[in-house]
């Protein structure tokens, strides 16, 4: 794959005229070309960074969704792309991951405007983490060997993948880029066609990518994209006779929805990336509080706190609480939200104002079941009519208080202390979800203990949110099912045929 781009990020003024001159595509891709939606429907793109419409999107439902699957359809059972040799859509994907990174200014500016994140993190980590995804899986396809069953010497068992058919792609607006990928990278290199549904808050860069998948030489038909609301172009999708696999990630309340949705149509695969509230354990014998403290803290403000993964529970010892939590708001009270085209701003907007406000209620939530308000809880940069909130901590969080048991999805931490540790275990697994969980001690024993003990799909020791591509990601509970990332996701978009060959028939 080639390098990313050597020029630096331009000077913040650039961001501003650059976005001012911005063309936003927000038509529906079908069948390799921009389409409104059959009747013309639109919604308003709105920015959380100012409230500027930046764009009217198609407003896609059940009619434009049928003729994406169509479309999708077409284009699987012909085999323009599944009858490809797997190195031959290796070639595809690697040129894709190629072009994301040729256009990553304008991707990471699609970006920060719509979800409002800031732009150095769409440049440094949405843009070139797509690329990396997509790239690791068209590296990856052409060297993944079929089976050889150990059968008697008068047959031949051959366990082999196929791709499933068409895959929608349902996700959702905290890393709209990146999320869509982990769906892409695997689902396309083992042969599928997909129809992805961007987020309605969030469906810039999808649009946008599909035509670079084209470029790339994607056939036409083998990615769709039909953005729209939820209860409209999702369930469409999630309804669907003809779509075999429902890949989603979001809510958990929206993945109980699909799971439905599945069981009243055509008992699709449902793959589930949900929500979390994860608990970050500190106990006394951390090597260093202060790393601690600074993984805490960037643990529940990067991206605004939306993040799946969010270190939303701080389970700190007594012993240590004051000191971890004395960083903790250091780094906090730096923090302030700024102007996400800023390349300075390390905390941008929240993506909109129905999130903003649900922010806002769940620290009143904390005010009002007696936890301590330490650091933050208001809204900021009111005068610019965009959406932000201050980086918040609670002390004093009990384990039963809404924002000890809830997602949040915004900067807002709950520190609950502990004195002894199996209660510590106890509290981070007294939740419906389990994606997450991390750990810090000194003691490699305590380590791995305890990392057996979290039910979580990840569990990070000595740091937080660690890991890459070559590594799992997925939820235990209501977290979800199955996995995104490494080779464990072809699990998710390909079956497994058993062909028994009798040599003496
Ligand atoms: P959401 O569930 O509201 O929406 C996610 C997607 O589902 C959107 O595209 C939405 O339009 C669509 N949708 C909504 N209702 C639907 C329906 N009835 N049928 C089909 N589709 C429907 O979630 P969100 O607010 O966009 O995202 C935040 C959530 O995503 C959080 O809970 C977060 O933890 C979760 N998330 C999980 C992961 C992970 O990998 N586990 C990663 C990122 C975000």
């Amino acid at each position: 794959m080639s390098a990313q781009p050597q020029t630096p990020p331009p000077a913040p003024a650039s961001w501003h005229v650059r976005a001012a001159e911005l063309a936003i595509e927000g038509r529906a891709f079908l069948d390799g070309r921009y389409l409104d939606a059959h009747d013309g429907a639109t919604f308003d793109c709105v920015s959380p960074i100012d409230g500027r419409v930046l764009g009217r999107v198609a407003s896609c439902t059940q009619r434009d969704v049928d003729l994406a699957v169509a479309s999708a359809r077409r284009a699987f059972e012909d085999g323009r792309w599944a009858g490809l040799a797997p190195a031959r859509r290796k070639k595809v994907l690697i040129a894709f991951a190629e072009l994301l990174l040729k256009h990553r200014d304008e991707l990471a500016l699609l970006e920060t405007l719509d979800m409002g994140k800031p732009i150095g993190d769409s440049l440094k980590v949405d843009v070139p983490g797509a690329a990396r995804c997509l790239a690791w899986y068209g590296e990856a396809v052409d060297k993944v060997y079929d089976e050889v069953a150990p059968t008697p010497r008068t047959v031949v068992g051959l366990v082999t993948r196929e791709p499933c058919g068409v895959v929608g792609a349902v996700v959702p607006w905290n890393f709209p880029l990146l999320m869509a990928a982990w769906k892409l990278g695997p689902a396309l290199a083992t042969g599928n066609s997909v129809v992805l549904k961007p987020s309605e808050k969030s469906p810039l860069t999808a649009i946008r990518v599909a035509q670079l998948a084209i470029e790339a030489g994607l056939p036409e038909g083998v990615l769709n994209v039909v953005p729209g609301y939820g209860h409209t172009a999702g369930e469409a999708l999630a309804l669907h006779m003809d779509v075999d696999v429902l890949a989603f990630t979001g809510s958990t309340r929206t993945g109980k929805r699909i799971l439905e949705c599945a069981g009243r149509s055509n008992l699709k695969r449902v793959w589930l990336e949900c929500g979390g509230k994860s608990p970050h354990i500190v106990l006394p014998d951390a090597r260093d509080l202060e790393r601690a403290a600074t993984a805490a803290a960037w643990g529940i403000f990067y991206n605004q706190g939306e993040v799946c993964t969010a270190g939303s529970r701080l389970l700190v010892h007594e012993s240590v609480r004051d000191a971890v939590l004395e960083k903790i708001l250091a780094i906090g009270r730096k923090l302030q939200p700024g102007d996400p085209l800023d390349p300075k701003t390390q905390l941008g907007a929240i993506v909109d104002r129905q999130q903003l406000d649900t922010v806002l209620d769940y620290v009143e939530s904390g005010r009002d079941e007696g936890a301590k308000l330490l650091l933050g809880g208001s809204r900021a940069r009111v005068e610019t009519g965009g959406c932000y909130v201050e980086p918040t901590v609670f002390a004093g969080v009990q384990p039963t208080m809404k924002i000890a048991r809830e997602e949040i999805f915004g900067p807002v931490l709950s520190a609950i202390s502990f004195t002894d540790v199996e209660d510590a275990i106890r509290i981070a697994n007294d939740t419906i979800y389990g994606l997450a969980a991390a750990v810090w001690t000194r003691d490699v024993g305590a380590a791995h203990t305890i990392a057996r003990r979290l039910r979580a799909g990840s569990v990070w020791v000595n740091n937080y949110d660690g890991g890459d591509m070559t590594v799992p990601f997925g939820g235990y509970k209501q977290s979800g099912n199955g996995r995104d990332k490494s080779l464990h996701a072809l699990d998710k978009y390909t079956e497994l045929k058993a062909t028994w060959i009798d040599l003496e028939g």
